[in-house]
């Protein structure tokens, strides 16, 4: 602790080179799989395959009866919400603080986004979202940000008291669970990211969980067609006979993509273990330092850690802002430290303000505003991010991240004025 900030020009505490953080963690046995899977095949038309094979292994792993692979999680989204039959008008209650690809589907569908506020964790907020029910809401979709579950038993509670659906996006938050039970397996349906830094990643992809059949039959029509759906939907069934163009959407996963998922998958219990026991570490080390407000360890649930989230307390070290701290950890090498951008309350987007140049049928429907949900807005003002390592030969850098914030919540009053 005897060099001055580096912000100041000292030297900086971390000094490991980069990249700090690589994901998805990829291997020999990766490459030898993606390698054999060109051989075996790179255009699949029916669930056989890697297809059949990642869509059983995903079922398996959460304990649902189907899991539908689709070309991202925007296209999971999109599935999920036509094939719960959303409609034009329909009120929809999602949190004002996800990643917008949980919302945007919704407008293609005509769908009313109505926005809730965020509780001490970034989650969506049980009481807030009751608040927002009319006669009018069809649906409410948490998602668990960063990785850690929303208060997903309150809001059942709440979703099961007005008789309305809950739908999760698990994005963030695969292999998470709340006494046991895993995220995505709350609701009538889940949609699931794989997009290249969640904690399963196909590179690009991303699946939907059910265990309705009939919710299952429609997500198949949304965006499989053809060989999928005439295989799949028994010919008795009243929409067999639209199997061959579907709705006409198409949100087929690449064979190479489920191939590097499904090796993912078989590691994904190790990776959470090692993020584990890197999260209890990492809060055990910054939770007495000020200025930096670490995540409560609540009983019964489990993280993905996809992220840390830090909250920041400017008043803990002199009404520092928090853009001069955020300089000051960059500036001693922690590259790897976030503030998240696109990730931010959706009412400070143009598309949920001013939805009508885009989407012209929904004049009048909403006009979000900055100011209109202080928590979320407060939240994302005052979050960094850390990645959560795994693997145990990544301490030393980890050791190094912890040094360069005891250095700048140690030395802050050297950049105040
Ligand atoms: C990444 C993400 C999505 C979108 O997934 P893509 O695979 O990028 O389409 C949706 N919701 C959340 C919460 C996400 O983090």
């Amino acid at each position: 602790m005897t060099s001055p900030l580096a912000l100041l020009g000292g030297t900086p505490a971390v000094t490991a080179p980069g990249p700090h953080f690589a994901w998805p963690p990829l291997s020999e046995q990766t490459t030898k799989a993606v390698i054999d899977q060109l051989a075996t095949g790179v255009s699949i038309y029916d669930r056989s395959g890697i297809i059949e094979e990642l869509e059983d292994a995903l079922a398996d792993y959460h304990g649902v009866r189907y899991a539908l692979l689709t070309s991202s999680g925007t296209a999971a989204l999109y599935s999920m919400y036509a094939a719960c039959q959303i409609s034009p008008g329909d009120e929809v209650i999602v949190p004002a603080y996800t990643f917008f690809a949980t919302v945007t589907p919704l407008l293609h569908l005509g769908a009313i986004p109505v926005l809730a506020d965020c509780d001490e964790s970034g989650n969506l907020e049980a009481r807030d979202v009751a608040q927002r029910i009319t006669d009018r809401t069809t649906a409410i979709v948490v998602t668990h940000m960063w990785g850690t579950p929303a208060d997903i038993r309150a809001l059942r509670t709440v979703a099961d008291e007005h008789g309305v659906m809950l739908l999760e996006d698990g994005s963030h938050a695969h292999g998470a669970s709340v006494g046991g039970k895993k995220t995505g397996t709350f609701g009538r349906a889940s949609a699931f990211s794989m997009n290249g830094p969640k904690p399963l990643s196909a590179g690009e992809g991303g699946f939907l969980l059910t265990s309705d059949q009939e919710v299952y039959y429609r997500a198949l029509l949304h965006g499989q067609y053809n060989k999928r759906c005439r295989n799949e939907i028994p010919p008795q069934h009243p929409l067999h006979r639209y199997a061959v163009t579907g709705m006409g959407l198409k949100h087929r996963i690449h064979p190479l993509a489920a191939r590097i998922a499904l090796d993912q998958l078989a590691h994904l219990g190790e990776y959470l273990e090692g993020r584990a026991r890197f999260a209890a570490l990492m809060i055990e080390q910054l939770a007495d330092l000020p200025g930096v407000h670490t995540p409560e360890q609540m009983p019964g649930i489990r993280s993905s850690w996809y992220g840390l989230i830090l909250r920041y307390r400017a008043g803990e070290l002199g009404g520092l802002p928090i853009e001069r701290f955020y300089k000051a950890l960059q500036a001693e090498g922690c590259r790897e430290l976030d503030r998240p951008g696109s990730t931010c309350p959706l009412n400070l987007l143009p598309l949920l303000q001013h939805p009508e140049p885009l989407f012209p049928e929904l004049e009048g429907s909403f006009n979000y505003k900055p100011g209109d949900f202080p928590h979320a807005e407060a939240f994302h003002h005052n979050t960094l991010k850390l990645p959560v390592w795994h693997r145990e030969e990544d301490r030393a850098l980890l050791g190094q991240y912890l040094e360069a914030f005891q250095k700048a919540t140690t030395r802050y009053r050297d950049m105040l004025e």
